[in-house]
């Protein structure tokens, strides 16, 4: 019997305790404030930023919306970064991510100053995460650690496979496992025979996005399965990267989709956010 793993409320949790400290931040005369920036009209980037707002809303971190026509110059959007990162009053900055084809995502996301950096893209923080030195983690990657911390879920020994080698979500992700003692393999579309490791993982990540690529037969009996993909089906439905329906009975927990990773990304938004302005203020 597999038992489902919450995301929404592990992400409820987070966020009150974040909550918390926002409050006690602003007894002592703190506020947090969250800059986003968004170019462009993409439907799914005003989802989320819009769900970041509610998230800013709920843990008490004021959000400042910068909302830039498709058309923005590269140089115009770099020193629009270039203020927030001088601005006293901004602790955290993300710009929300895909950027219209003519600006360079990663000179955009390196151009956001390491201190500031919530989204924990830029090649410093990358960095800091790898040697294990750092203070805010990838939000995606440690959301799922978080949830399988909170189900006491152990991570030592154990074999993980993760399936996807982005920047954003599975190269972090191994460097968190890793840390947390497991034993990382990272599949990706070169990976030749990729049922050989998933049948022998213990802990299966998917961040692939392909509708239903993990299939029951590559799972092992036992196994979790965290499902961090965001696909739409045939029906214009939400759905993950697991076939979730046939998966499950194998699995002693799995993640939903919705309601699985999605909301940990933005509860981790707002620790990062939270811990952020805690270090510029030493608190
Ligand atoms: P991405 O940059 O497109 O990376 C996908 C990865 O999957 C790549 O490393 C790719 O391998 C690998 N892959 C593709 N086909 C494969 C195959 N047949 N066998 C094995 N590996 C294969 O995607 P991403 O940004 O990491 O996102 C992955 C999914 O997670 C998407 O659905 C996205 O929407 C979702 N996501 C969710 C959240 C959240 O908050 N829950 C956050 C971020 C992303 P190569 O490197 O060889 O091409």
């Amino acid at each position: 019997m597999y038992r489902l793993i919450d995301g929404k409320e592990v992400s409820n949790y987070i966020k009150g305790k974040v909550r918390d400290e926002i409050i006690s931040l602003g007894e002592k005369g703190i506020k947090a404030t969250l800059a986003v920036i968004i170019v462009g009209n993409d439907p799914a980037s005003r989802v989320y930023v819009n769900n970041k707002k509610r998230a800013c809303e709920a843990t008490g971190i004021v959000s400042r919306e910068y909302a830039l026509p498709e058309e923005t110059a590269e140089a115009e959007l770099l020193s629009l970064i270039a203020e927030l990162n001088n601005d006293k009053e901004v602790n955290g900055i993300l710009c929300q991510l895909p950027l219209p084809s003519h600006i360079d995502e990663k000179k955009v996301i390196d151009a956001i100053c390491p201190e500031k950096d919530v989204d924990v893209f830029s090649e410093v923080n990358v960095g800091k995460m790898w040697v294990g030195d750092y203070d805010v983690a990838s939000c995606t990657p440690k959301g799922v650690i978080e949830l399988l911390e909170y189900y006491d879920i152990p991570l030592e020994g154990k074999n993980c496979v993760i399936i996807g080698r982005s920047n954003i979500v599975g190269k972090p992700m191994a460097s968190l496992l890793l840390e947390k003692n497991a034993t990382v393999t990272v599949c990706h579309s070169r990976t030749t025979d990729l049922s050989f490791f998933t049948r022998n993982a213990d802990i299966i990540v998917a961040a692939v996005g392909r509708k239903r690529f993990v299939t029951a037969d590559m799972v092992k009996e036992g196994a979790v399965v965290v499902d961090v993909g965001i696909n739409r089906d045939e029906n214009g439905k939400l759905c993950g990267d697991v076939d979730f329906e046939n998966v499950k009975e194998k699995c002693s927990y799995i993640t939903p989709v919705p309601g699985g990773c999605g909301p940990m990304t933005i509860a981790v938004l707002m620790k990062n956010t939270l811990a952020v302005t805690k270090k510029q203020n030493n608190v």
